[in-house]
């Protein structure tokens, strides 16, 4: 793993919480043209409430408790959330066998049982029916020993200052701001909508994320830079793919700041526009 202090502290940036990795990328954050997020953790809290449960085969407790086990090694924030729903102790010895599939879920065996938690990909993946549900949040579907079991739904809040972010981005002179999302298209629309991005693209494998980026470099200005933020989790692809990767909250995972350029040590989305002024700041003064 890379320390953080592999990062220079250039320009005072680094007093501000920016932190990056060589000058030729606050050179390029000067010409950001084009910011492309994510949406869980970087416009979001990534930290979901479970609003409603609906149980088919197990009763409502087993089905939590069975998803919140299932999800016990990973660090997703849907994890986190169950792990807070069910509200005991995971006794993890009784969790063999884990297989997360990005952008979909995990498959665990949990005291004996098969269990797997995750969207609508996973349940067609292991070729189950699930049910659908109009309310507004990101399902969860659970099934045990291949068998659909129900689903729990989450619902996660914006971050404070995202909507202030992205007014702030495109008084930067930042032309268009993309939302990226592996979360069900009614999520994704309503959380766009809710922050004025000018485009969003939902159900995406963190795959499908580099690909649209690709998309989106062979449309941007010459000399003018996309970058991308994403808050780490499955986004080391995309943050590598974009001109500058930008991760966000000095937490993320090791592999998530070895592919970033820049890191931004806390969560606040303002910070994006705020780098980019940084930038042009420093630049100011080099020349
Ligand atoms: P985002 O693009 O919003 O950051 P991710 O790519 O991390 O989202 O995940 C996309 C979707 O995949 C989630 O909305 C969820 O439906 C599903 N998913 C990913 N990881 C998990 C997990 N550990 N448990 C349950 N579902 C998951
Ligand atoms: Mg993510």
């Amino acid at each position: 793993s890379i320390p953080l202090s592999f990062f220079a502290g250039i320009g005072g940036a680094s007093n501000q919480g920016v932190l990056v990795k060589g000058s030729s990328y606050l050179e390029a954050l000067a010409e950001t043209d084009i910011v492309v997020f994510d949406k869980t953790g970087t416009m979001t809290q990534g930290v979901f409430e479970v609003s409603g449960v609906y149980n088919n085969t197990i009763d409502k407790d087993e089905l939590i408790k069975y998803a919140a086990f299932a999800e016990s090694y990973s660090t997703h924030p849907i994890s986190k959330s169950l792990q807070k729903a069910y509200g005991k102790e995971i006794d993890k010895t009784l969790v063999t066998d884990v297989e997360e599939i990005s952008g979909e879920g995990v498959k665990a065996n949990v005291s004996g049982r098969e269990v797997a938690a995750g969207n609508r990909k996973l349940m067609r993946r292991l070729g189950l029916e699930y049910a659908e549900c109009n309310e507004a949040g990101t399902q969860v579907h659970v099934a045990v020993d291949g068998a659909y079991a129900g689903l729990i739904l989450i619902s996660d809040l914006l971050k404070p200052h995202a909507k202030q972010a992205i007014e702030e981005l495109k008084k930067a002179g930042v032309r268009k701001t993309v939302m990226l999302t592996g979360d069900a298209k009614n999520v994704a629309d309503a959380v766009a909508k809710e922050l004025n991005i000018d485009a969003v693209y939902s159900e995406l494998l963190p795959a499908d994320k580099v690909s649209k980026v690709e998309e989106l470099l062979e449309h941007k200005k010459s000399k003018k830079k996309l970058a991308f933020v994403g808050d780490g989790i499955n986004d080391a692809p995309v943050l590598s793919r974009a001109d500058i990767g930008i991760a966000m909250g000095a937490l993320g995972s090791d592999a998530a700041i070895e592919a970033a350029d820049i890191v931004l040590m806390d969560d606040d989305p303002l910070k994006i526009s705020k780098a980019i002024k940084i930038s042009r700041k420093c630049l100011r003064i080099v020349y």
